[in-house]
């Protein structure tokens, strides 16, 4: 059968990729839709169980710094269009390990958009290279009431941030230098099912289940946007269908949280759902040395991608946080 599309989706085996890899595969039976990930820690082909038989998906295990590799991808399924989410993700990681970050972060999105230069030689008509970034190029917020816009300044200051930045602007340069057509997204932190355990949210319910200490870093203070995975998915899917060509989109909640009163809500809503009575798990609450560089606040304005495209979070946090530990429950690890 032909299809209509043949769209790559890189790191479709993590967290936001196994979620956008899901909805597309479901909502687009006429899509070919190819996951291309190298299954890092991060990565788990469980997290996609019920889609993996499906006759419009294929997966392929493969390293996007593979630049031969890549190339025979994007000629061998006639790709046209590609929704890149591949990446070392993990600020802590990218603290001890900057390499790896650079490595797959910079070097892994220049193999691709390398590719698809070959690969479309030229020949844009109906291509799109999309990227996916988050709000952390563009540093941090004071506790004043302003947000990131689509027009802030890049001001990385994590290993893991300066590599997403870096890749965003060679994103953006193959457009302005070769006539690519890109969108670059930077998104708020997600939280939802399927993340790996490593991240705040995750971690923090399973320590609640296991009666283990939840390390708070410094006060707690630092302030977070928070959109629930499924919400971001919908957005990529508007942009990839409708979003302007070389343009740029802030996607988030309008849902920022102290770190303690996120994990406060988490504690509150675990203790709830097992039947413990409020209060039980505070006291697991433990203050753990600041991470250094730790940006004070993020806060994304998202209001172009509603004005524009019309989409905007569907769930309300407490709503989220509870689906969220609802499926932790049942998928104990
Ligand atoms: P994740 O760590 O859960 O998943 C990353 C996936 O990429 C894994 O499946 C891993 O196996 C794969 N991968 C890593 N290196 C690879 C390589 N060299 N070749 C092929 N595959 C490789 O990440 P996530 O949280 O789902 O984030 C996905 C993307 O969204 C990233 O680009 C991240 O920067 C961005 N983002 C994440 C958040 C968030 O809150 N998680 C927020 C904004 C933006």
């Amino acid at each position: 059968m032909a299809f209509k599309r043949n769209i790559i989706i890189t790191g479709g085996a993590g967290f936001i990729g196994s979620h956008v890899v899901r909805l597309f595969v479901n909502k687009y039976p006429e899509y070919h839709i190819i996951n291309v990930d190298k299954l890092t820690y991060a990565g788990n082909l469980a997290n996609l169980k019920d889609i993996e038989k499906a006759s419009n998906y294929t997966f392929i295990k493969a390293d996007i710094c593979d630049f031969e590799q890549m190339l025979t991808l994007f000629r061998q399924y006639n790709v046209n269009g590609i929704i890149h989410l591949a990446a070392e993700s993990h600020v802590d990681r990218s603290i001890k390990d900057p390499f790896t970050f650079a490595q797959t972060n910079v070097m892994g999105t220049l193999s691709l958009l390398q590719a698809a230069k070959q690969a479309w030689n030229g020949d844009y008509e109906g291509k799109l290279f999309y990227h996916i970034s988050t709000d952390e190029v563009y540093g941090a917020l004071e506790f004043d009431g302003t947000y990131f816009t689509e027009t802030t300044k890049y001001n990385p200051h994590s290993p893991y941030s300066a590599s997403k930045a870096s890749s965003d602007h060679f994103v953006r340069a193959f457009h302005d230098t070769y006539g690519m057509p890109i969108i670059v997204t930077n998104c708020s932190n997600n939280y939802g099912p399927y993340q790996f355990p490593e991240k705040l949210i995750p971690l923090f319910i399973n320590n609640i289940l296991q009666g283990k200490p939840l390390p708070v870093y410094g006060k707690g203070e630092n302030v977070r946007d928070w959109l629930y995975v499924e919400d971001h998915a919908r957005a990529i899917d508007v942009i990839f269908h409708k979003g302007k060509i070389a343009d740029t989109y802030n996607i988030g909640g309008f849902n920022e949280w102290k770190n303690i009163d996120l994990i406060k809500i988490i504690i509150r809503t675990v203790d709830r759902l097992l039947g413990n009575p409020e209060g039980t798990s505070d006291k697991l609450i433990t203050y753990v040395t600041d991470r250094a560089g730790h940006d004070l606040r993020y806060a994304i304005d998202s209001s172009k991608l509603k004005s524009e495209l019309g989409w905007e979070p569907s769930l309300q946090f407490e709503e989220g946080i509870e689906e969220t530990v609802l499926w932790y429950l049942s998928n104990r690890g």
